[in-house]
Formats: C-alpha cells, sequence, structure tokens
C-alpha cells in the first residue's frame, strides 16, 4: 500500500494499493481482451459512449476539484479547471472516431486505400503536477482511435485518476478497455516497457526518466510519445507594455507552485527597461496570493512533498534574491514565491529545471542575444515574447526553438490545439485535430483491377 499525503496538512488522506508485476500483466491481458470488441464497435457507439463519459465527468466536477485539492494541493480554481479539461478533451475526441478517414490513391493498375489502424493495448504514464489534464490527454485521444489503455497515475497522487476510472464504468465504457493502475513507476511503468502486448508507451514526466523509457522501448521498436522537462523563456522587450507584462509573470512562473512543465522560469528583460520591469514584478509578486488551496481567491498552494521542498530550497540557497512574496508558516509543503537575479547563463538556477516557484532574471541587449539565451538550454517546451513590434514577434517567435509560443499572453495550452517539445522536452505532440492519428498505424492496401 501507498500513502497519500495532504501536502497542506501533511496528513494520510488515502491509502492506496501499489500493483505487483504479476497484476500489471493481469491488467495488461484483460486490456488485450477488451481491444478486438472496443476496436470493432462502430465509430458512432465508440464516440457515444465517450460523451457519455465526458457527461458524467462534467456531473462530478465539483468532486473531481476537491479531491485533487486534498491530493495535490491544487488551488480550488485550478482543480475545477483540471477536471473540466478532462472533460472538454473526452468531448472533443468522442467526435474524432467518425472522422478517421484513410485515402483512396490512384494509382496504375489499381488503387490504394490507406486504413487508419488502432495499435492495441497503450500504456499511458503520468506525473504528479496535473494529474487529471494529462491523464485525459493520453487516454481520450487513444480511446477514441479504438486502442484499450492502462494508465499508471503518479505514487502521490493517484486519487483523481482511480476516480475517474470508475466514472468510466459508469458511463457504460466496457471493462477492461480503460483500467487505472496505481503503483510504481520501477515496477508499472516499466513493465509498460517491456511487456510486448503493449503497443505504445505515451509518457509524462522527467527528462532523466523519459530518456530511460525511449531507449527500452527501442527494444521491441514501440511507438512512443515523450513529454518532459521544461525551462522556457519569458522575453520583455523594452517596447512592450511592461505593466501587463508583470502582472502576468507571476502567473506564469508560480502557477501550481512553479511545478509547471510550462512555467516561465526564465524572464529575459531588455536593459533599459529592466530595473523598471523589476519594480513592477516586484509589486505583482508581493501581491500573488499563496493560501490554502481550498480557498477560492488562492493563487498558489503548497509544493507535493518536503523533498520538492527541499530540492527547490537548494536553488535559492546561496543565490541572489532580488525579493520573495509570502506564503503561510506551520504544516505543509509551502515554499514563498521568488525571484532570482542571474548572473549569467552559467548559473544553475538558470540552467535547471526547479520545478517550483522560483523566477530567475537576467538583462539583454538585442533581438539577436534574447534568441541566443533562449535557446541556449537542452529543453524546448513553450516560452512568450512581449512586444508592441508585430514584425519582432514574427522574426523571434520563429527563432526560438519551443514547441509552444505566445505573444504579448503567458498562455500554453488549448486542448483543440497541438501541445508538445522540441529537444530534450520531448518527442512528439499532444492534443489538437492529429492527437488521435498518433494512436494509429497507417495500413496502405492495394487493390488489383487487372
Ligand atoms: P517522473 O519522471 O519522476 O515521474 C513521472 C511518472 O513516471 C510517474 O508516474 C512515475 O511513477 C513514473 N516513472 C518513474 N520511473 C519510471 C520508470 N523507470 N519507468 C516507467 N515509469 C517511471 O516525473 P515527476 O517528478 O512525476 O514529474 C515532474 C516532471 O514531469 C518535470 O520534469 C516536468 O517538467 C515533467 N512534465 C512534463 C510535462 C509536459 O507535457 N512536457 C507535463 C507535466 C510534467
Amino acid at each position: 500500500m501507498t500513502e497519500v499525503l495532504s501536502p497542506v496538512t501533511e496528513e494520510v488522506v488515502a491509502s492506496v494499493p501499489a500493483a505487483s508485476m504479476e497484476e500489471t500483466d493481469a491488467a495488461i491481458a484483460r486490456a488485450h481482451e477488451a481491444f478486438p470488441a472496443w476496436k470493432a464497435m462502430s465509430p458512432g457507439d465508440r464516440g457515444r459512449l465517450l460523451r457519455r463519459f465526458a457527461s458524467i465527468v462534467d456531473d462530478h466536477i465539483e468532486e473531481l476539484a476537491r479531491l485533487e485539492v486534498r491530493n495535490s494541493g491544487h488551488t480550488i480554481g485550478n482543480a475545477r479547471w483540471e477536471a473540466g479539461n478532462v472533460r472538454d478533451v473526452l468531448a472533443y475526441y468522442s467526435a474524432a472516431p467518425e472522422r478517421l478517414l484513410g485515402h483512396q490513391i490512384p494509382v496504375p493498375g489499381g488503387m490504394n486505400v490507406t486504413f487508419h489502424e488502432p495499435l492495441g493495448v497503450v500504456g499511458v504514464i503520468v506525473p504528479w503536477n496535473f494529474p487529471m489534464p494529462i491523464a485525459g490527454w493520453g487516454f481520450a485521444p487513444a480511446l477514441a482511435a479504438g486502442n484499450t489503455v492502462v494508465l499508471k497515475p503518479a505514487e502521490v497522487t493517484p486519487l483523481t485518476a482511480m476516480r475517474l476510472a470508475e466514472l468510466a464504468l459508469a458511463a457504460g465504457i466496457p471493462e477492461g478497455v480503460f483500467t487505472v493502475l496505481p503503483g510504481k513507476g520501477s515496477v508499472v511503468g516499466e513493465r509498460f516497457v517491456t511487456h510486448p502486448l503493449v503497443r505504445k508507451v505515451c509518457f509524462t514526466g522527467s527528462t532523466e526518466v523519459g530518456k530511460r523509457i525511449m531507449a527500452g522501448c527501442a527494444d521491441q521498436v514501440k511507438r512512443l510519445t515523450l513529454e518532459l522537462g521544461g525551462k522556457s523563456a519569458n522575453i520583455v522587450f523594452a517596447d512592450a507594455d511592461l505593466e501587463k507584462a508583470a502582472a502576468a509573470a507571476p502567473s506564469a512562473a508560480f502557477d501550481n507552485a512553479g511545478q509547471d512543465c510550462c512555467a516561465r522560469s526564465r524572464i529575459l528583460v531588455q536593459r533599459p527597461v529592466f530595473d523598471r520591469f523589476l519594480e513592477l514584478l516586484e509589486t505583482s509578486v508581493t501581491a500573488f496570493r499563496c493560501t490554502d488551496p481550498a480557498d477560492s481567491d488562492a493563487e498558489m498552494g503548497p509544493l507535493i512533498s518536503a523533498a520538492q521542498r527541499e530540492s527547490v530550497a537548494s536553488y535559492v540557497d546561496g543565490a541572489d534574491v532580488a525579493f520573495r512574496g509570502s506564503a503561510p508558516s506551520g504544516k505543509g509543503f509551502w515554499f514563498p514565491p521568488t525571484v532570482l537575479l542571474a548572473h549569467d547563463e552559467n548559473d544553475r538556477h538558470w540552467r535547471e529545471e526547479i520545478f517550483g516557484p522560483v523566477v530567475s532574471v537576467l538583462p539583454f541587449d538585442d533581438e539577436a542575444a534574447a534568441v541566443e539565451l533562449a535557446n541556449d538550454t537542452e529543453y524546448g517546451l513553450s516560452g512568450s515574447i512581449w512586444t508592441s513590434d508585430l514584425g519582432r514577434a514574427i522574426r523571434v517567435s520563429r527563432g526560438v526553438e519551443t514547441g509552444n509560443l505566445s505573444v504579448n499572453s503567458n498562455s500554453s495550452v488549448r486542448y483543440w490545439t497541438p501541445f508538445g517539445g522540441v529537444k530534450q522536452s520531448g518527442l512528439g505532440r499532444e492534443l489538437g485535430p492529429d492527437a488521435v492519428a498518433a494512436f494509429t498505424e497507417v495500413k496502405n492496401i492495394f487493390f488489383s483491377s487487372e
């Protein structure tokens, strides 16, 4: 059994079984047995079941959100958005089965016809920072394409995924089609990689574990999607609306206590406005509300664990702290929003993913320097550009090596648009119209007319 703690009270909120290797094999076998009927189901019926699943999730938004607040310490506002995101992703992909079209290609002596065929059993591995949305981004398109899914939540945040599996059954999704299997990465997760009946692994988590999974999948040439770490740049040019950029910067770095792969954790500010921007940033950081996440106006809760707090603190110890916001003291894994001055691009806090409410700031001189600094990282997941010059926005956004970028905004994710990283931030794309095809193989059949 795994004891699940509340990051707010540090008390045990649930004890959850941890699946053994044998139980993992059994779950994969059940998913494999369920596959032929799920694949053969008419697209309309499969879509209808996914819509019913979305509708039942909609009926349970508040329950799921409160469960996430208790398990993960997410603010209630964020947790409601996260549960709503699962509903929306299910509803969006419920329309996909009928739209998985192939091509008919005239060729000499006949014609070719292509089919998108589901892969079989898909293993989805989810991290602890966004337990609900990241689960949905994997299982919803995989199920829509006709695959069956076994999903492993993170050890510390299994509760909402387990509840989603119950809701799927209540919606009429057949037994074995969608299984949630809590357990260790080294047992359940690794078994997804080695088990020959798991045809694709859909992994979200750290770059370090992602590399191990990629190496493991090579053995069977197993299909793989990787959504990994980030160290995204928030680039503020002197011609930007500085008030707007500074007001938006704290949530871009500290939302979910900074435990966000898209966190804009490096702020690059053009030198002439550096001091002015820092003044504005101090005002918005000190106003950022880090408090009991169940409060409706909370903007940030605690970190997930004592270990995470220790890791985050190790980046701040000895660094040049510009200013900090406030956080509760006493019980709970609290850490205040913190702004660090980077001295150059070699500072450890500037280079490494901290995964906590810490943001580093560095000045730059011109467009070319901004792009060079932004790209001087092994990561490339998201980022922002703040400028009033459209030409510059176009030039810089084309120059920054990243999967997702926003101009005069810090938003990253819209479920009907693609999401994913370049370089060591990942492989493949989730969400958007193409995600379903990524859970299929194209079969190409030639019909002879001779
Ligand atoms: P993690 O890599 O430690 O764990 C992620 C998942 O992998 C967990 O379920 C874990 O149990 C499992 N796992 C661990 N070892 C495994 C193994 N050997 N084989 C198979 N599975 C294994 O990551 P984390 O600490 O839970 O999450 C934080 C990381 O996730 C950060 O680096 C963050 O940037 C990244 N992340 C990326 C995205 C994205 O979309 N790019 C989204 C969220 C989080």
